[in-house]
């Protein structure tokens, strides 16, 4: 088993794992409590120390989940870190969005789903134009000082309402974000490539990067058309399904395939090949993992011995296969 690395979370002290382990889609619609149990505990020993999680993943039930297998599985609360996402929390006005209200509630929610006093991370899952930046970010500033929330972030804001943040944050002496959580794999890259380029370097903001594996695709199970036992065939997913047969997800599709080379000529799976290209970003804090089966798991925390294979050589010859490096923004 290779090492864990840790990473610093932006300029924060706070050390993740540069693997994490996510629970969207997968706890609670393909997994029950053993196969968590037993997923988390496989993360856990292989170094793993951050656990992400969202009030709507499952309609709450994917936070039951992972509390009560982390209660079962006995942890230390020193000795990991577990998130919630605040947006989506039920159709009543007051049950959505980034209000005081809402997230107050969401939190106390989160708190008792996961069975913990306080979540060591707390994010704004979407940007909300209905509540201004200030009452969200003074609501999660009494969070922090109530010792509820130790950091909080954003996630999929654009840069320019992440400053805005950090703007009200600094004049009303509050807490400012310290994390944002953005979608990025080799198909998805402008944010942390190019937009959020000054957040990192200058404000110091961390990364939780998702869908590493653009939802599986970059597994290249999907060559051969869409296997049964996936997510683009789980009910409500339908758009999944869709995004998959259409004219990208084709050629998103054939692009995974023809990397699959360079993946056997390093003796690595193309899923650990596409894992370990996204740490090699070093703005990337932590990768989460997301997985329907501990055997996925498995191979996936394994790309951390494909990491050190990733010189130049080899990302300009997927750079070249990709063909979609991000330009760089104007200088004036
Ligand atoms: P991925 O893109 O890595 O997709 C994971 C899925 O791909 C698995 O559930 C599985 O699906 C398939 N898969 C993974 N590994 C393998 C393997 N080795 N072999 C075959 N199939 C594999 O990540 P997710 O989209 O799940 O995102 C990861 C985490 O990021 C989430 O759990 C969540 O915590 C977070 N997230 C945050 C979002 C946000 O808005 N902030 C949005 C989305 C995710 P299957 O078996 O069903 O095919």
């Amino acid at each position: 088993m290779i090492d864990m690395i840790y990473r610093r979370m932006g300029k924060s002290g706070l050390k993740l794992s540069a693997f994490s382990y996510g629970s969207w889609l997968t706890f609670s619609n393909q997994m029950a409590l053993e196969p968590v149990k037993e997923s988390l505990a496989m993360a856990y020993d292989h170094g793993v120390n951050f656990f992400d999680n969202a009030e709507v993943y499952a309609n709450g039930k994917s936070e039951e989940l992972m509390g009560a297998a982390i209660h079962e599985l006995g942890w230390p609360r020193d000795s990991f870190c577990v998130s919630s996402k605040v947006f989506w929390g039920g159709s009543l006005p007051t049950q959505r969005g980034l209000s005081r209200k809402h997230i107050t509630d969401a939190c106390h929610a989160a708190l008792r789903r996961l069975q913990v006093d306080y979540l060591d991370l707390f994010f704004c899952h979407r940007p909300d134009n209905d509540t201004p930046v200030e009452e969200t970010v003074r609501a999660m500033d009494a969070l922090v000082r109530q010792g509820k929330v130790l950091y909080w972030g954003t996630s999929e804001w654009d840069a320019v309402r992440i400053v805005e943040a950090f703007a009200v944050a600094e004049k009303y002496n509050l807490t400012p974000p310290s994390v944002e959580q953005p979608e990025y794999n080799m198909f998805h890259r402008h944010r942390i490539e190019v937009e959020y380029g000054r957040l990192f370097n200058e404000f110091g903001l961390g990364s939780t990067v998702w869908s590493p594996l653009a939802s599986g695709i970059l597994t290249n199970k999907y060559a051969g058309g869409i296997p049964e036992e996936s997510r683009a065939n789980l009910p409500g997913y339908e758009w999944l399904h869709e995004r998959f047969r259409s004219e990208e997800g084709m050629r998103r599709i054939k692009t995974t395939a023809a990397m699959n080379e360079i993946a056997n000529r390093l003796n690595a799976t193309m899923a650990q090949l596409a894992l370990a290209w996204c740490l090699a970003n070093t703005n990337v804090s932590t990768v989460i993992l997301g997985a329907s089966k501990p055997s996925q798991l498995k191979e996936n925390l394994g790309a951390l011995a494909v990491l050190d294979q990733l010189d130049a050589s080899v990302l300009d010859e997927l750079e070249g296969i990709l063909g979609n490096k991000p330009q760089p923004l104007p200088s004036f």
